[in-house]
């Protein structure tokens, strides 16, 4: 079993009622630091030091801009517990570059430089195979999404099941070997974005349920949900709201 807390599930225009996509996995794992993971995670109950492992699937802004103000409570969590505290960051080949990125984006330097002197930030970039951060085993699948950036998908071992997250994906090998292997796959829905003929960067009702026709046996959980989804051409699938706890 395993225990997902949404912190938002919307895609990147943040339609009404969902904020951008992100969840945390069994109190410990935050997968995507979505622009309101931190205050999300404060609403949903958890403090920045329950969090051992962060997640990145790629570098697009709705995925990854909550992490300056994340560092910064990082490191101020370290130090009211005086210390001896490590994070775990996954990520896209380059992912400690594209964060520390974030941070000179921000005019927040000093966040970054305060932040790896009270914290043992321990950066992994994705390379397909098994690999173990701190206390999360995984494997990341890589995904196509937009022509110019690397997208991951990943499988996490968890007790007695494998759970992936698809990340930002179009119909693809990878998403099929994500589904083929997972128990359960948290994948995004965006929804239709592009003029009919135009190639979408996404997934939208009727890629979701030819995947979940192809694999029944995978329990798939919709999340980067865009307005126009229509969620009655997704059966059989789940939907969870923002700040909903799913057991899976
Ligand atoms: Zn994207």
């Amino acid at each position: 079993m395993t225990e997902l807390t949404f912190l938002g599930t919307g895609n990147f225009l943040a339609p009404p009622g969902r904020y951008w996509n992100s969840f945390v996995m069994d109190g410990a794992v935050l997968v995507e630091p979505s622009p309101t993971a931190l205050p999300h995670l404060r609403r949903c109950g958890f403090a920045p030091g329950d969090i051992d492992v962060v997640v990145v699937s790629h570098f697009h802004a709705d995925h990854c801009f909550g992490w300056p103000f994340l560092l910064q409570a990082f490191s101020e969590a370290a130090a009211d517990a005086g210390g001896g505290r490590t994070v775990h960051v996954v990520g896209p080949p380059g992912i400690e570059e594209h964060l520390v990125g974030l941070c000179d984006a921000g005019a927040v330097r000093t966040v970054h430089e305060t932040a790896v002197d009270r914290v043992d930030f321990r950066y992994m970039e994705a390379d397909g195979a098994w690999q173990e951060a701190g206390p999360l085993r995984f494997r990341a699948v890589e995904v196509d999404h937009v022509p110019y950036l690397r997208c991951f998908g990943y499988l996490f071992e968890r007790p007695g099941q494998v759970v992936g997250y698809s990340g930002d994906t179009t119909p693809c090998a990878g998403l099929r070997e994500l589904a083929a292997a997972a128990d359960v796959l948290v994948v995004e829905c965006n929804g239709r974005h592009t003029p009919p003929g135009v190639p979408s960067s996404h997934m939208d009702e009727g890629s979701v349920a030819a995947l979940h026709a192809d694999y029944p046996d995978c329990h798939l959980v919709l999340t980067h949900l865009g307005e126009q989804v229509d969620l009655s051409r997704v059966p059989g699938t789940t939907v969870p709201g923002d700040f909903e706890r799913l057991t899976v």
